[in-house]
């Protein structure tokens, strides 16, 4: 029988709460563990459960197939959500995942469970995260507004665990952006990485799991979503079709501001100084934690940035506009530069800048293929066996 066995917890010296728990099948074994800093929180206020471990694990599980017991107790209505995630993802990656038959110690009966209200949400410091953190802490958000109180970021997922240097610099920056909003800061390390699950698939998962820790706490597990209703990749792991079935009766999963394109969220971030100062964009430079200037991700913020009036982003380094258009024009950055002609059409800046007619002649040239490149040994191994699909790229008429 594969199996979940979860060990005690534990508080390490430093105050931080130590969750761990293996799965086990065939002759393999996984080992994952959650180091929990949470200000003053005990371990009996954080979730060591079934509602946890599933989650983390769940993607690996499906790799398997099969059957799973978890030796401890599980929400009933989580793990009719599981069941439904699972047949979607299995549905959608035939190739990569098989269904899968949880059991637990005991299904516990949830279905008079009501929804908290108070929120946490996941906070990387970039601008998805910036948005949804901001909006909601001021209640910007309209009839969507949550009661945001926390946000958590994670060490191991986009900076690895053993970056210890460029981990304590970018949670620093995140920790002062998040306290500005009046908010608690906590934070999670992971060794997710190390099951080698398709991590473009799976972290979700991974950011779902380290949220339900705080389940107790917090009705609503909140995450900035990337990507548009009118252009999200599909499937993705983080989508606005699967996303919600990890939710519970007690917990609702909510994927935010997946209306909204960058360049609106640059809108909204523009009127947020710490956010300005300290927002983190950037995966390709060689310190992750500070942007690198050099990459079209950077080049696109800060055009995205200048378009809502802010002409120097303190949290990138300054560029001339040579060197600010000098990026090859893919499908990615023609699907979010596009809405910046559109934006500026609505609200125009006069005079009309240089930099504005620079990124007309940039998108009037075409997406610039470059020859594809051969592929090595690795990427050929862990290449994605379906390809994604943008549901619909919107374009405006210009
Ligand atoms: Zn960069």
């Amino acid at each position: 029988m594969n199996t979940i066995s979860l060990s005690p917890a534990t508080v390490l010296p430093d105050g931080g709460i130590k969750l761990s728990a293996t799965l086990s099948y065939g002759f393999h074994s996984e080992k994952q563990y959650l180091i929990v800093q949470a200000k003053d929180k005990k371990p009996q206020q954080l979730t060591h459960s079934g509602d946890v471990w599933s989650i983390i694990f769940l993607h690996k599980m499906m790799e398997v197939g099969g059957q799973f017991h978890i030796k401890s107790t599980l929400s009933k209505s989580l793990w009719r959500g599981i069941d439904r995630y699972v047949k979607a993802w299995c549905q959608t990656n035939p190739d990569q995942y098989r269904d899968i038959e949880l059991t637990a110690d005991e299904l516990v009966d949830d279905s008079d469970s009501t929804v908290k209200q108070k929120a946490i949400s996941c906070f990387s410091g970039g601008l998805d995260a910036c948005f949804t953190a901001y909006r909601h802490a001021k209640a910007l958000a309209g009839p969507q507004s949550l009661p945001l109180k926390a946000c958590l970021m994670l060490h191991g997922a986009d900076i690895r665990k053993d970056y210890v240097d460029e981990w304590r610099a970018a949670s620093a920056d995140a920790r002062s952006m998040v306290e500005d909003l009046g908010l608690d800061f906590y934070t999670i390390e992971t060794n997710f990485r190390d099951m080698h699950c398709d991590y473009g698939m799976a972290y979700f998962s991974m950011l779902v799991g380290c949220m339900r820790v705080f389940e107790k706490d917090f009705g609503y597990l909140m995450l900035g979503n990337d990507g548009m209703f009118t252009s999200f990749l599909y499937p993705h792991g983080s989508n606005p079709v699967t996303n919600h079935f990890l939710s519970s009766a007690a917990n609702e999963i909510v994927t935010d501001g997946a209306e909204f394109g960058r360049i609106q969220k640059a809108a909204l971030v523009s009127k947020w100084e710490k956010g300005l100062e300290k927002l983190r964009v950037c995966w390709q430079g060689d310190n992750l934690s500070s942007n690198c200037g050099k990459c079209a991700k950077c080049k696109r913020t800060i055009i995205n940035f200048k378009a809502v009036g802010i002409d120097a982003l303190p949290c990138i380094p300054a560029l001339t506009e040579e060197e600010l258009f000098d990026f090859e024009l893919t499908q990615v950055e023609q699907k979010e530069m596009l809405p910046v002609l559109e934006y500026l059409e609505h609200h125009p800046i006069t005079p009309t800048p240089s930099w504005v007619q620079k990124l007309k002649n940039k998108l009037s040239a075409g997406i610039q293929e470059s020859k594809p490149r051969k592929r090595g040994f690795f990427a050929r191994l862990f290449r994605r066996r379906k390809k994604q699909t943008p549901v619909n790229i919107v374009r405006p008429n210009n």
